[in-house]
């Protein structure tokens, strides 16, 4: 059993591929099975003006076609990605009271009354400030916990130390990703490993970073699922099986899916296929 577990296509704003396109391409990496993570970021989802409820209602609705279609060939597995799931707490209960999924996604692409961190330039400001207010909020949705897994927590990351090159001394928030793993391991979710980091010549990590991965499994965590986060048809897949070797290497033993919100393991092995 192979599967990627973060995608978007055409029905996220910022999506490229279409779910025929992802379909196609998997018998020949081998992939058994694909989970779609359309963005729904509460702020955007809820604000008349964003076309994002609209192209998300959209995907929705179609979704269940796709699974037919595609049924002989890779099973698709419809989950979502959450963003800011606590700035807007009323938005975020009707939003999940009236859609089903399997599996939900969390993250936190911006802070609270900010843009996000992607269309955020650093260069000539002090980022800290602006990093620390992150992994506050970061423990407050861990905390939230209406989510199976949380999306790459080192996400602000990419953009601050890859991308502009700031350097930072992660340290300093060291404590702050501890509680997050310990509320995780608690509360028994998942971790997110997601390797688009992999595909960014100025970055090149998985997201969080191997290290703190490391230190998930020392505190007790045993759950992560693994997703690409394609954009486009090409990013299906990458740096996904490389990175389960080294969550092996780390002693991770299986790789989690969820259907219908239910938690499923495979065997790394079995994931890597080897
Ligand atoms: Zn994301
Ligand atoms: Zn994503």
């Amino acid at each position: 059993m192979y599967i990627d577990t973060h995608l978007h296509t055409i029905f996220s704003a910022d999506g490229r591929a279409t779910i025929d396109e992802y379909a196609e391409k998997c018998p020949s990496l081998g992939l058994s099975a694909l989970c779609f993570t359309e963005h729904a970021d509460m702020t955007a989802y809820s604000d008349p003006k964003s076309n994002s409820h609209d192209l998300f209602e959209r995907g929705y609705a179609k979704f269940d076609g796709f699974r037919e279609k595609y049924k002989d060939t890779v099973v698709l597995y419809r989950g979502v990605e959450l963003g800011e799931p606590c700035h807007l707490p009323d938005v975020t209960n009707e939003f999940l009271r009236t859609h089903e999924f399997d599996f939900i996604l969390c993250s936190l692409h911006e802070l609270k009354g900010e843009r996000d961190f992607y269309h955020t330039n650093y260069r000539g400001t002090d980022p800290v400030p602006h990093l620390d207010r992150y992994f506050d909020e970061l423990i407050q949705v861990t905390e939230w916990n209406g989510f199976d897994s949380l999306a790459h927590i080192t996400y602000p990351l990419r953009y601050i130390l890859g991308r502009e090159g700031i350097p930072l001394d992660l340290t300093r928030w060291s404590n702050s990703i501890d509680d997050v793993f310990r509320i995780l391991i608690k509360n028994d979710k998942s971790l997110e490993v997601n390797a688009s980091g992999l595909r960014m010549s100025y970055y090149n990590r998985t997201d969080p970073h191997l290290e703190m991965i490391s230190r998930y499994f020392e505190l007790g965590g045993r759950r992560v699922t693994l997703g690409s986060d394609a954009h486009e048809a090409w990013m299906l897949g990458t740096g996904l099986k490389d990175t389960a070797k080294k969550l092996r290497d780390i002693g991770f033993a299986e790789v989690t899916y969820y259907v219908k919100r239910r938690p499923v393991a495979i065997p790394i092995d079995e994931y890597i296929g080897e």
